[in-house]
C-alpha cells in the first residue's frame, strides 16, 4: 500500500480517536482496554459483536511506537477492517492468500519500513517459521487475536491453525498480546485464557448492555390467547415472537389472524420460495407480526423491530440474549417478553435429555437452562443478571425491567439464605443448586445417602420450604452474587460478599415467589 507515515500521534487517546475517526467520546468499556494496552498489558477483552471491539486496539495500535500484527479468520474481515482503516487515513496493509504476492510484499515491505501500524493476517500465515523469525527481530507493538475464541475446542468455531497462537508469548516475552472475542460461555473463555495467557491476563467485559431494551417475565398461562392480548396494544408495530416447535408457530399465527392481526408463522420446515416470500413481507410490511421458530434469525437485521416476546422458553441465556437483540436496533425503545412456566424447563430438560449429545455436553446444557430459569425467577434487576451472566457486573438497578418498574412483594429470608450457604460450605462447596436443595429437604435420594449428607446438622432443616421456593432463592443469592455457579457441574461456592453475609449479622430480604402479572405495569410506564 501507499499511505505515507501518519501524522504523529497525539498521547491522548481520545485525541486520536477524534482525530483519526470522527467519534465523540469512547463507548462504556473501551477506554480501559485503549488504557490498558497503552501501559502494555496483555489483555483479553469480551465484547459482543457490534459493540465495537476494533477501535480498542486499533486507536492505541495508532499510538505506539511500530506496528500491531492483527490476527483474522476471515479474510472478508481483514478486508473490511483495512479498507475502512485507510478510508479514515489510518496506515494499515494485510498479508493472506486471497491478494496478489506483490500486494502481500508491499504490505510486509510497509510495515519492515515502519510505514503503517497496523498488519492483518492470517492465522496460518502467523504461524509460519519464516513470520515468526521476521516478527522477532521486528518493532511489534503488539499481536491483537480477533475472534479469539476459534482456540478453543469448546468453542463453536474452533480452529486448528489458532493454537499455534499460544506460542506468541514465548515467541516475543515482551510483547503483549490483546485477545478479543463476543464469546460469552465460561468454559470457552477460560481455555483461551489459559492457552493463549497461562491463566494470566486482565481479562474486561463490556458492551454487553442494551438499555432500550426493556425486559419482562410472566408467568406462562394460555400463552396464545395471551399474546394475542398483549398485541392489542402493539398494534402497528413490528415484532417477532419466538415459540418452541414449529406447530406452535403455526398455531399462534392462525390465532392472531384470527383476531385481526397481520400475522405469519416461519420456521425451516416451509419450502424454500415460502420462506423467502414471507422474509421479504417482512421486511415491507410495517406491521408484519413474524411467529417463528428459532430458523428466523441468521441474518434478520431490520432497525425497528419494536418487540421479540417469547411464547416458549429458550434453550440458553446466549440464544434469549441473541434473540430479544433482534429488537430495538434503531436504539428506539423496544420489549422483550418471555412468558415463563415450570413445565417449559421440564420441556427444556427433556430435549437435551433425549438428544444424542454425550454427557458431559448435556450437563452444560442444563447448567445453562438453570441460570435461564434463576433469570425468570429473578427478584432483583433482571437486566443486572442477564448481564452478570456474561460477566458484565452492575450494581444499580436498570429501571426498565419489570422488577424494577414493579418491585415485587418481599419476605425475610435471612435464615433460609444462611441456612443455604451452610448447606453449600459443609458439603465443600462442589454440590450443584439440585443435591444442596435435597439436602435441606431431607431428601434420602441416593446421592445424599451415598455422600453420607444425611449426617449433616443442616439435613431436612429446610423442610418447610418447596424446592421451587428453594430454587427462586437461590436464583436470587446467584443475583445478589453471594454465591457463584463454578466449573462443569456447576458447583455452588461462596463468594466474597456470601461469606460477609455469612459470616456477619446482616438480614435479607428476598421476593416471595407468587403468581405474577408485569406485563402490564410495564406498558402503563411507557
Ligand atoms: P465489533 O468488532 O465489536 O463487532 P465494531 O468494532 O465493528 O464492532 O464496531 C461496531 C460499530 O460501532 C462500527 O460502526 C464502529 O464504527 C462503531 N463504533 C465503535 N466505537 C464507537 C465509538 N466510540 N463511537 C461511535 N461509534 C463507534
Ligand atoms: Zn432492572
Amino acid at each position: 500500500m501507499s499511505a505515507q507515515p501518519a501524522p504523529l500521534p497525539q498521547d491522548d487517546p481520545l485525541e486520536t480517536l477524534k482525530a483519526t475517526f470522527g467519534f465523540e467520546g469512547f463507548r462504556p468499556g473501551q477506554q480501559e482496554i485503549v488504557e490498558a494496552l497503552l501501559a502494555g498489558e496483555d489483555v483479553m477483552a469480551v465484547m459482543p459483536t457490534g459493540a465495537g471491539k476494533s477501535l480498542c486496539f486499533q486507536v492505541p495500535a495508532l499510538m505506539r511506537p511500530g506496528f500491531a500484527v492483527v490476527v483474522s479468520p476471515l479474510i472478508a474481515l481483514m478486508q473490511n477492517q483495512v479498507a475502512l482503516l485507510q478510508s479514515f487515513g489510518a496506515p494499515a496493509g494485510m498479508i493472506h492468500s486471497g491478494r496478489e504476492r506483490s500486494e502481500n510484499v508491499a504490505d510486509w515491505k510497509a510495515a519492515t519500513e515502519g510505514r503503517i501500524k497496523l498488519l492483518y493476517m492470517s492465522p496460518e500465515r502467523l504461524a509460519t517459521p519464516r513470520m515468526q523469525a521476521a516478527l522477532k527481530k521486528l518493532d511489534v507493538s503488539y499481536f491483537v487475536i480477533d475472534e479469539a475464541h476459534c482456540i478453543s475446542q469448546w468453542g463453536h468455531d474452533f480452529r486448528p491453525e489458532y493454537l499455534a497462537l499460544g506460542q506468541l508469548k514465548e515467541l516475543r516475552p515482551g510483547t503483549p498480546v490483546a485477545a478479543f472475542t463476543a464469546t460469552a460461555d465460561e468454559d470457552t473463555r477460560a481455555d483461551m485464557k489459559e492457552r493463549l495467557f497461562g491463566g494470566q491476563v486482565r481479562v474486561f467485559i463490556s458492551g454487553f448492555d442494551r438499555p432500550n431494551l426493556s425486559l419482562a417475565i410472566e408467568e406462562k398461562s394460555k400463552p396464545d390467547d395471551r399474546i394475542a392480548e398483549l398485541l392489542e396494544d402493539r398494534r402497528g408495530s413490528q415484532g417477532i415472537i419466538y415459540c418452541g416447535s414449529r406447530k406452535n408457530t403455526e398455531n399462534l399465527a392462525e390465532k392472531l389472524r384470527d383476531k385481526g392481526h397481520n400475522a405469519v408463522a416461519y420456521h425451516a420446515g416451509l419450502p424454500d420460495e415460502e420462506r423467502a416470500a414471507r422474509l421479504d413481507r417482512f421486511l415491507s410490511e410495517p406491521d408484519l407480526v413474524v411467529t417463528a421458530t428459532i430458523a428466523f434469525g441468521m441474518g434478520i437485521d431490520k432497525p425497528d423491530i419494536r418487540y421479540v416476546i417469547h411464547r416458549d422458553m429458550p434453550s440458553s441465556p446466549e440464544a434469549y440474549y441473541q434473540e430479544i437483540g433482534r429488537a430495538g436496533r434503531d436504539g428506539k425503545p423496544a420489549e422483550a417478553i418471555l412468558l415463563y412456566g415450570p413445565s417449559d424447563l421440564m420441556f427444556r430438560r427433556r430435549m437435551i435429555d433425549d438428544g444424542g449429545a454425550p454427557e458431559e455436553v448435556k450437563r452444560h446444557e442444563k447448567r445453562k437452562l438453570d441460570i435461564l430459569s434463576a433469570y425468570c425467577e429473578a427478584l432483583t434487576c433482571r437486566r443486572n443478571l442477564l448481564l452478570s451472566y456474561f460477566g458484565e457486573v452492575r450494581t444499580e438497578p436498570c429501571g426498565a425491567c419489570d422488577v424494577c418498574l414493579d418491585p415485587p412483594r418481599t419476605e425475610d429470608a435471612t435464615a433460609d439464605a444462611r441456612l443455604f450457604l451452610e448447606a453449600a460450605i459443609e458439603t465443600g462447596e462442589v454440590y450443584g443448586q439440585a443435591h444442596l436443595i435435597d439436602v435441606l429437604r431431607g431428601s434420602e435420594s441416593e446421592k445424599v445417602i451415598k455422600a453420607r449428607h444425611d449426617d449433616l446438622v443442616v439435613f431436612a432443616r429446610g423442610q418447610g420450604r418447596p424446592a421451587r421456593s428453594w430454587r427462586s432463592l437461590v436464583g436470587q443469592l446467584f443475583a445478589k452474587g453471594f454465591i457463584e455457579m463454578r466449573g462443569e457441574y456447576r458447583s455452588i461456592a461462596l463468594t466474597d460478599e456470601g461469606r460477609t453475609f455469612l459470616n456477619g449479622g446482616g438480614s435479607l430480604e428476598l421476593r416471595r415467589s407468587e403468581k405474577r402479572e408485569t406485563t402490564r405495569a410495564l406498558k402503563r410506564q411507557q
